[in-house]
């Protein structure tokens, strides 16, 4: 951590974007970083185009860890057409040996519970779930709650003008950022009725799907203006439940930006200031997968 002056400016910035410099020049990108944030005099005003978090926040510096992901087990949510989660007890007991000795097999759809979309699931060549880079799974992320709107309407898509809202509040997204949407949903997990609109099953009950999700437009706009590295949401899909056409996830998965569905407890992490870290299965040749997310959320400064 390299603290500038006494008003909390760290060299986070430039750690993420020496990611995407030419090695030859990270050193020299992260002197000029600090050189500029220096001359700004790191006033605490967002500068577009930079990242506000902290260098990585650890539970020992008193950083809270959030689980995002909910578990799997027999009241999992899956999309209709989908089998659950299921789990055979191979052994559990005392052995022969004296000792006492547990083992499960279990079986899931790919896309189910919290998973990842690899940028494979509608693109063809895309990268598969072992593929996609680590990079784009553990960085600083942001929240944009859309609570009320979701509430009002349970098919909302975040649009552009809900992110430029949050802009207006917190300051430009920064490059690089994996973008959290909170709908509000995950409270009514696992009622497949309340959180997905209906608990039937089949193909038939997809046109019965109701929950919200991203506009394509919005999508678009936060690969193309803010270059984010991955999204996530606390609904069963990034296009809302009536989507036939699945926009946005092509829009996203298109550039090589991750998916992450079905999360939870993102009404527990700041608007800015969390770092999440997203480790799907790496199932190889995969679509996607189980996720275990989390997000660290620094110890609020006094
Ligand atoms: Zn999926």
């Amino acid at each position: 951590m390299t603290r500038l002056d006494g008003k909390h400016c760290r060299l986070s910035v430039s750690r993420m974007q020496r990611q995407d410099s030419p090695r030859l020049v990270r050193t020299h990108a992260a002197t000029l970083a600090a050189t500029v944030l220096l001359m700004l005099g790191c006033a605490g005003r967002p500068t577009p185009g930079t990242a506000s978090s902290s260098p990585l926040p650890t539970p020992d510096d008193g950083a809270a860890v959030i689980d995002l992901s909910h578990a799997y087990d027999e009241h999992t949510v899956f999309w209709p057409t989908e089998d659950g989660f299921s789990l055979e007890k191979e052994y559990d007991g005392e052995t022969p040996g004296g000792f006492y000795y547990a083992a499960n097999r279990f079986r899931t759809a790919e896309h189910g519970g919290t998973h990842v979309d690899a940028p494979v699931h509608f693109v063809r060549g895309g990268s598969t779930v072992d593929r996609v880079p680590l990079e784009r799974l553990i960085r600083p992320a942001v929240v944009v709650s859309v609570v009320e709107a979701c509430a009002r309407d349970r098919d909302y898509r975040v649009t552009i003008a809900d992110l430029e809202a949050w802009e207006r509040a917190h300051g430009a997204i920064p490059r690089g950022a994996i973008v959290l949407l909170s709908t509000g949903f995950a409270r009514f997990w696992p009622d497949r009725e309340r959180y997905m609109g209906t608990s039937e099953r089949g193909p038939e009950a997809v046109k019965k799907l109701h929950f919200p999700g991203l506009h394509p437009d919005a999508a678009r706009w936060l690969v193309e203006a803010r270059a984010i590295r991955a999204v996530g949401i606390d609904t069963p899909s990034i296009d809302h439940g009536p989507s036939t056409t699945f926009e946005a996830h092509r829009i996203l998965l298109g550039q090589e930006v991750p998916v992450f569905e079905n999360l939870t407890n993102l009404d527990r992490l700041p608007p800015t200031g969390a770092t999440v870290v997203a480790l799907p299965m790496k199932i190889g040749g995969g679509s996607g997968g189980p996720l275990r997310a989390v997000a660290l959320v620094p110890k609020a400064r006094d």
